[in-house]
């Protein structure tokens, strides 16, 4: 028995709960009375995904017919989190399949509870790369997304004792209902091995070394269930799984050396990249995925459209990040060593059909490959970047004001110490867009490192702000807010989130704000039972909840956060008379395994949480919180629950930011700088609406440029140094009093976050919260006006803008 469409929307729930019951003893081998939450989940996604199957067809069908352009988004992180409720929802059978469940004894609350997160991925690229997955498909875009099924994906984060823990994230231990191996679309990947050239002048390519790659592909339901596109893993297997020559021969290891060889492959996100070994990996993985996807991409180009040249009419691939900028010269060799056109010709195709978008500034997060390291794995596309190279240097030449130094920064090689490939370089050159995340990001992308590159190209680079799905950043994670809303505008803004400006007036209507302030309490309810049942966190749901969930960097300056904590510890402490704002601080985020003092800042957000939630002199007026694992899931319950988003990045770091936009979009009021998105959320909710403190990203870059002494800083403002001095003293840390005497030295030496230089104006800004808190009718009214007026940041409008400028698919 198949659930049709028929069976899914009638009101009656008997036959769709007759094809969950069928499905549990045909497919899972259960019945009813030995079924575990588990077998639940698995029937019911099970049951659910015949309809989408049908649906997915039908999609593939029409683009076919249609001939149509298809959007190809490679990277190496989908943040996608858990499924069903995401494909009930825009399925629209949220209902239906509660009430069949319920008729079998099941509560589907709980089986969603219990469904895995795919954290593939590690923050807000990966999550953008999900949110552009959901809209591709709303927006009914053909689009396949395109990277890695990683076997264990992001780490998972204990917290032990305080300090981080990195433990394998099991995601596939009880098997994935949602996605289909597709053991018919496999490609030869080969790494190393030499190039030789043959009397016609062709090239060949003999890899010393090969996996074979195949398609796991999991369907993405859009908004209504308009459309399911594809979102495509690669998984890794040997050509020979097993030697038999040499197991017989007793070494048994070795005869399975291939197999390991490529599982290790696609074992995890981010390998360390502390050792040799751990970026070779890293280059593998990076080389496996563009060479499996550009592969793909062509054969299905080939199969449709039959004419090679005609490849950027109907693709537009888009490079997240520079992660799969190898892709640049595989197609390349595609189009040249394969398909047989001449250099200038593929050239010209690459370009056309790559976009690349840039996410980060910060030089040491550029991508670069040692030299000798790209030539040994990649020895053909070595040629194909040195040729590219050649080429855009002799146009480079031709431009007026182009000398040796704008020669070296533009080069395709950095060629200032160990020679090494520049990636980001590399994806700027074979695209014809290149695009930042941020009007702020992308204005800067042009005043530093592409300057010399946007002087020779000064038409490729363009802004696309990003933006975060609606379906799952309101509608899913917060039901009470969207029925509420609801209540008030009708059902619009569900298919457009810029209609939620109709919310704007009623900021005046005191009954709407009671209501609107009961949904907000009810969500910190059940946050405050989350946290006191998953980590014996009690809280005050009363209090303002002030919020900082992202991944841990010294950039985004939890820091800064937490220095702050301890001094209004501290004043409390000192004058326990006044009227202080109850105030809960939660943090959460996941610093890398190799980042000494991300990890530092952790253990110190728990030292000082541990201190002062057992403070009895504070009492209910100050509790910290540092919640474990976070993950898309988290982020789900925290956010509808928050009342103040810290969006606190040094200015000029953050490139966008799209926590900043959920927080916005639940009735958060956010605290933050002029940094990313800040900047647009500002313009968009004004100035009245937000609080914005601190330097500037000029004032930080002339600050670095002029000479910054953040001892005088710190001596001049009490509060800063008394809670810098207790921190770097073993107040916080009394079992080791030296733990963060580095940590806090760091800040009197050089403070490259100018954590000091901000602490002033961020402390006078959080009393100026203090202040808007204690005017409950004010904070109200301003929350609902930052819901009213985000609907912009909706991954549908950042969609639109790509699809029409960049993919011209719309
Ligand atoms: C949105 C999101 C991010 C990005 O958060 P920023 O505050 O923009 O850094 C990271 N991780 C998860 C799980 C998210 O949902």
């Amino acid at each position: 028995m198949t659930a049709s469409i028929t069976t899914l929307h009638v009101d009656d729930p008997q036959p769709l709960a007759d094809a969950i019951l069928d499905t549990l003893v045909h497919r899972i081998g259960k019945d009813a009375q030995a079924a575990r939450t588990h077998d639940w989940l698995a029937a019911t996604i099970l049951t659910v995904r015949n309809e989408i199957i049908e649906r997915w067809m039908a999609s593939t069908k029409a683009a076919h017919a249609a001939g149509a352009k298809r959007v190809y988004y490679l990277s190496l992180e989908f943040l996608i989190g858990r499924l069903l409720r995401d494909a009930l929802s825009n399925l629209g059978v949220m209902e239906q399949v509660s009430a069949a469940l319920r008729s079998l004894g099941v509560d589907l609350a709980e089986i969603e509870e219990i469904e895995p997160d795919a954290a593939l991925g590690n923050g807000g690229l990966g999550r953008l790369a999900a949110c552009f997955m959901e809209s591709l498909a709303s927006l009914d875009v053909p689009a396949y997304g395109y990277g890695i099924r990683y076997v264990n994906g992001m780490f998972r984060q204990r917290i032990d004792d305080g300090w981080q823990v990195e433990l394998p994230e099991t995601w596939l231990a009880h098997g994935n209902p949602w996605e289909f191996e597709r053991r018919e679309s496999a490609y030869f990947v080969g790494f190393g091995g030499e190039v030789t050239g043959t009397d016609d002048g062709a090239v060949h390519w003999k890899p010393q070394e090969a996996v074979e790659a195949v398609a796991v592909d999991t369907p993405v339901v859009g908004w209504r269930g308009r459309r399911v596109n594809t979102l495509r893993l690669w998984t890794a297997r040997a050509f020979d799984p097993i030697r038999l020559d040499r197991f017989n021969a007793g070494d048994y290891q070795g005869a399975l050396a291939g197999q390991l060889a490529a599982e290790t492959l696609v074992r995890v996100l981010y390998p360390s990249d502390s050792s040799p070994a751990g970026q070779e990996l890293r280059l593998r993985q990076e080389y496996f995925f563009s060479s499996a996807s550009i592969q793909d991409i062509v054969r299905r180009h080939i199969q449709y459209f039959g004419n090679i040249r005609t490849l950027a009419d109907k693709a537009a691939i888009q490079l997240n990040d520079t992660h799969p900028a190898v892709s640049v010269a595989e197609l390349m060799r595609l189009l040249i060593d394969h398909h047989d056109l001449d250099f200038d010709e593929a050239w010209e195709i690459t370009r056309a059909t790559f976009g690349y978008t840039n996410h980060t500034l910060l030089p040491e997060a550029l991508e670069s490959w040692p030299l000798p390291l790209f030539e040994r794995l990649l020895p053909r596309h070595m040629q194909l970047v040195y040729a590219i190279n050649a080429r855009l240097l002799r146009e480079a030449r031709k431009v007026e004001g182009v000398d040796d130094r704008a020669i070296a920064a533009i080069s395709l090689i950095d060629e200032g110490g160990e020679r090494r490939v520049r990636m980001a370089n590399l994806a700027f050159a074979g695209s014809h867009s290149v695009n930042g995340v941020a009007a702020l990001h992308t204005e800067l992308m042009k005043q530093t490192v592409f300057a010399d590159l946007h002087h020779l190209f000064p038409d490729r680079i363009n802004n696309k702000t990003n933006g975060i799905t609606p379906r799952r950043w309101l509608q899913q994670c917060n039901p009470g807010l969207t029925a509420l809303i609801r209540e008030a505008i009708g059902p619009k803004f569900l298919d457009d989130a810029e209609a939620l400006i109709d919310l704007e007036k009623f900021g005046q209507d005191a009954s709407f704000r009671e209501r609107f302030a009961k949904v907000k309490r009810l969500n910190k309810v059940a946050l405050s039972q989350h946290l006191k049942t998953d980590m014996g966190l009690a809280i005050d749901p009363d209090a303002l909840f002030d919020v900082q969930i992202k991944r841990i960097h010294e950039y985004k300056r939890q820091l800064l956060n937490i220095i702050e904590t301890v001094a209004l510890y501290d004043q409390i402490r000192s004058h326990p008379e006044r009227d202080w704002v109850p105030r809960v601080k939660l943090f959460a985020g996941k610093a890398a395994s190799s980042y000494h003092n991300a990890k530092l800042v952790i253990k110190l957000a728990n030292d000082v949480a541990r201190r002062i939630n057992a403070d009895p002199s504070v009492g209910h007026l100050l509790k910290v919180g540092f919640v474990p694992n976070y993950n898309v899931s988290l982020a789900e319950k925290i956010i509808p629950a928050a009342d103040l988003s810290e969006q606190i990045s040094t200015a000029g770091m953050e490139a966008s930011g799209t926590g900043n936009m959920k927080f916005a979009l639940n009735g958060a009021l956010t605290i933050g700088t002029l940094d990313g998105a800040n900047v647009e959320i500002r313009d968009h909710v004004g100035d009245d609406h937000i609080v914005i403190f601190g330097l500037t990203a000029d004032e930080v870059a002339a600050k670095r440029r002029d000479g910054y002494d953040p001892r005088s800083v710190i001596e001049a403002s009490p509060e800063l140094r008394q809670a810098v001095s207790a921190i770097a003293s073993g107040v916080f840390s009394p079992d080791d009093p030296n733990r963060y005497a580095g940590l806090m030295g760091g800040l009197y030496d050089g403070d490259w976050f100018m954590v000091a230089a901000d602490f002033d104006a961020y402390h006078a800004a959080q009393r100026s919260v203090d202040r808007r808190w204690e005017d409950r009718d004010g904070w109200v009214r301003s929350a609902i006006h930052n819901v009213a007026k985000v609907g912009w940041f909706s991954s549908d409008r950042t969609i639109r803008q790509y699809a029409s400028d960049i993919w011209k698919v719309m």
